[in-house]
């Protein structure tokens, strides 16, 4: 395999050279490192003792942590040969020590804090390490649900959970019955379908935990790109589960865009899309200290401060007006996302942009206000 030495965060990370990402031995995405900037302020906020990058591919992930955060032991997994003796090779060049091999397939290094490099099926070394995880990270291709069982079991019971998805196609509504398989949830198409998608995912992981009789914080959660994140901080008890199970719910929308949504266990009328997620995507204060730490950290990502303030700034309502979506389905004129804003706000209502469109608006004001605005324009 021939490399390249690419730097991200404080990281030297050498990858494998490749014309198309997908046709590399080992997977690196450039893209994702605001993914991973992200990762990083979470971990350095929450400053958890023990952190697994369960799907680690080159390392970039865990060895960031490592060297970007407070965590003290990191573990960085992968199922595949030629990426756990990367991960070998990209630990060694970024710590600066041998490593010690502990086990079968397993190498410690340690240079203040104890990084463990680890090649095993993520499914079966998340099952040996029960309940020993303060954060867990889950970046697989596509959809993450093969891991959430495991991943619930061996994040300790106040610990954080990180999971992408990359199956935006099926969260989305392009492959209906593959959503129904992975996520037994009915999903959307059109303007709403990335934030009911995302609201689906993690609608999911709040069903798999109260098994378990855990319930879910939502800390922060996001679309962008070709993918979703959230990261989600587990609550014990069954009382919690209960709790976060009210938050589940059912999503309709008419041919003229207005929506509405219901919690509840079971749909009441057809139509509907879901079960998902109806509870906030973000906890405020959560979202204020990652822009504060953002604006004085050196991040990797041009965009990852841009993005955060977006995020942070957002008004946490369930969905969403799409100026170009209502004046298509109802012949309105295009009404500038800014002016939008300002008129409802003269009106008395909350109005922010939203990370999930560039044209649209999240809002408390009613379906008719909205359009009201829009056809004032005229
Ligand atoms: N987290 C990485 C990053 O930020 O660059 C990217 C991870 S890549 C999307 C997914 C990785 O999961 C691949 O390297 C693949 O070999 C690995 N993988 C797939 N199935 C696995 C399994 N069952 N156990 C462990 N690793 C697995």
């Amino acid at each position: 395999m021939e490399f390249v030495e690419m730097r991200e965060g404080l990281a030297r990370i050498l990858v494998p050279k490749a014309e198309r990402i997908y046709d590399a031995p080992v997977f690196y995405n450039p893209v994702m490192a605001l993914n991973r900037d992200l990762s990083v302020l979470a971990v350095d906020i929450l400053k958890p003792r023990k952190v697994l990058d369960a799907l680690s591919a080159t390392g970039i992930r865990g060895v960031r942590y490592a060297l970007e955060t407070p965590a003290g032991e990191v573990w960085l997994n992968d199922i595949s040969e030629e990426a756990f003796n990367l991960i070998l090779k990209n630990v060694r060049l970024n710590l600066g020590v041998e490593g010690v091999r502990i086990g079968d397939g397993r190498v410690s290094f340690r240079n203040g804090k104890e990084v463990v490099a680890n090649r095993d099926d993520a499914n079966r070394l998340m099952a040996e390490k029960f309940r020993y995880f303060d954060f867990l990270d889950l970046d697989p291709f596509g959809s993450p649900v093969g891991f959430l069982d495991t991943a619930l079991r061996s994040v300790r019971r106040k610990g954080v959970l990180a999971v992408t998805a990359t199956d935006t196609g099926v969260l989305c509504g392009a492959y209906r019955n593959a959503c129904l398989r992975k996520y037994l949830a009915e999903p959307l198409r059109g303007e709403l379908c990335h934030e009911a998608g995302l609201r689906i995912l993690i609608g999911t992981v709040v069903r798999y935990a109260a098994k378990y009789d855990l319930g879910v914080e939502v800390l922060l959660a996001y679309h962008r790109d070709h993918y979703f994140r959230a990261f989600l901080r587990l609550k014990s008890g069954a009382r919690n589960a209960d709790e976060s199970l009210s938050n589940l719910g059912y999503l309709w929308q008419k041919k003229n865009g207005e929506f509405g949504y219901e919690r509840a266990v079971l749909p009441k009328k057809p139509g509907a899309h879901g079960p998902l997620w109806l509870g906030p995507l973000k906890d405020e204060d959560f979202a204020r200290r990652m822009l504060t730490l953002a604006g004085e950290k050196t991040l990797a990502h041009g965009k990852t401060l841009l993005f955060l303030e977006l995020l942070a700034g957002e008004l946490d309502v369930p969905f969403f007006y799409d100026t170009h979506a209502l004046a298509r389905r109802n012949g309105l004129g295009v009404m500038k996302v800014s002016r939008l804003i300002e008129a409802l706000e003269e009106l008395g209502y909350r109005a922010t942009r939203t990370h999930f469109s560039p044209t649209a608006v999240k809002t408390d004001a009613p379906f008719q206000e909205v359009v009201g605005v829009l056809k004032s324009t005229r």
